[in-house]
This record gives structure tokens, sequence and C-alpha cells, in this order.
């Protein structure tokens, strides 16, 4: 476990949780990533890059990068360093993947500053139904194809997902230049992260993970006599299902994640 170069947060972390969580330590980051550095969209600039080696005991069947869009003064990130939430919950989400043998090799971390027409544009769609047209893709469909899958981490708004079916749902209406983030969720700072504090699921849940799920796997809610990843709703998620909501993931959940392209 190398500790020095990174948060002693997340080391510690990884310690508690033992063989099956990653650990990550950063790394130089190749070329395409450091070529995003500085990249400018329309209503926002990447202000940093950074990239960290996954490892990980467990054998992986296959793996991915994963790139986090994080923005700036959001409570994922705390200075120059990933903050106790972050530290906290991306080992535990990228556990999750592990019991499927999906490891992720590298997590390329963007961060990305939102001028005031794009925190306006988030503000709004956060008050708005999250099934309303997703603003997001405004923001980030200008991003290289090879930034996926991503994963944004917010300051607040809602936890949603666009996987393959909704991005292919959405491409008449947004052009299909939406089609190369091929997958992509958000995940907001403000409203339970570990869905732990408004819901009825144990305090192990992962919305990270199940937003990530959403992607990988272009899987969709169920209700299933066995916890699971997708045994969830949103906030108002009655007590019985929440009972089923977990971090395990069914052989056909694990078969889906799997079939992620990459
Ligand atoms: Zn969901």
């Amino acid at each position: 476990m190398i500790c020095a170069a990174f948060s002693a947060l997340l080391c510690l972390a990884a310690r508690a949780r033992a063989a099956e969580t990653p650990v990550l330590s950063e790394t130089t980051p190749p070329p395409e990533v450091q070529a995003l550095d500085g990249f400018q969209g329309a209503d926002y600039q990447v202000s940093q890059v950074r990239s960290f080696v996954v490892s990980n005991s467990s054998p992986s069947l296959k793996t991915l990068a994963l790139y986090l869009g994080v923005e700036v003064g959001s409570p994922w990130l705390n200075g120059e360093d990933f903050s106790p939430l972050l530290a906290l919950e991306l080992p535990k989400a990228l556990a999750v993947f592990s019991q499927c043998g999906l490891g992720f090799s590298r997590v390329h971390l963007l961060e990305l500053r939102f001028n005031a027409a794009g925190l306006t544009r988030l503000a709004d769609y956060a008050s708005s139904s999250p099934y309303d047209p997703p603003f997001e893709f405004g923001l980030l469909q200008d991003l290289p194809p090879a930034a996926r899958p991503m994963v944004v981490l917010l300051r607040q708004g809602y936890a949603e997902s666009f996987n393959a079916d909704a991005i292919s749902n959405l491409t008449p209406v947004y052009g299909a230049s939406i089609a190369k983030i091929g997958g992509l969720s958000f995940v907001p700072s403000d409203t339970d992260v570990g869905y732990d504090a408004s819901v009825f699921a144990p305090g192990s849940y992962s919305l990270f993970a199940h937003e990530m799920a959403h992607v990988l796997g272009n899987l969709e809610h169920v209700t299933l006599s066995v916890p699971n990843i997708m045994n969830a709703g949103d906030g108002d998620t009655p007590r019985a299902a929440g009972r089923m909501m977990s971090t395990d993931m069914t052989p056909q959940q694990c078969a889906a994640v799997l079939s992620y392209p990459g």
C-alpha cells in the first residue's frame, strides 16, 4: 500500500476494509488526460487533472478507467486532496464492482470550474424534475469521447444517470454529439450520498455505486426479493423497498456491468 503520496484518510479507509477495498495512489496523468488540463467548455473549464492508479488484490475479469468530474468548491474536494467524503465513497463504490470481477485500473480526476451561467443551469436543473431534459449534457458533451465512463460529483442536485438507453432516447433532442458521452452519472454531495440518512437503506449502501451501475450495466431499477444495488427508488423509497437496497449485485447485474464497452 502506497500512502505517502496520497490522502492518509483514504489509506485509513482502505486498511479498514482490508483486501477487497481498492487503494488509490497518485501518478502522472497520461498524455490524453494531460491534454484535458485547461479544457474550456461552454460553461465550465477543466482547472486541473490528476490521475490515480488503483490497486486491488481481487483478480479482475475486466478493467476500465473511470473519469471523475468534480465541481470545484464542492464538499467532494478539500483543497489539493480528496475530501473525507470522497476518500470514503470512492473506494466503497469501486469495491462494489469487484464482486463482479470488474476492476478499475485508473481514476482520472477532472476538476470542473463552472462559470456563473453553468452554475445557474445546474441550480435551475436541480430545482426542477430530475426527469426533465438534462442541461448537464450541454455542459459536458464537448469533452473528448475517451473521457468515459464519467461520474460528475456536484455540490447539489439530483443523483441521476444517463445510460446507453437514456442517451439513445435523448439523441433526437440533443443531437448525435451526446452519443459520445457513452454513459454519465451525477452524484451530488448534499443529499443522501450513502443513502443512509433519509431513506431506509442500510448505511453500507452506496448511491455512488448505484448511479455507476445504471451506466455500466445499462440497468434500470428492479423490484426483487433479494437485496441488490438496483432495488432502489428516489427519496420517497418506501420502507419495504429500502430494506432491499444493498451493495450486492445479482449474477445478471454482474454480467451487465461486465458488458460495458471498453
Ligand atoms: Zn437509480
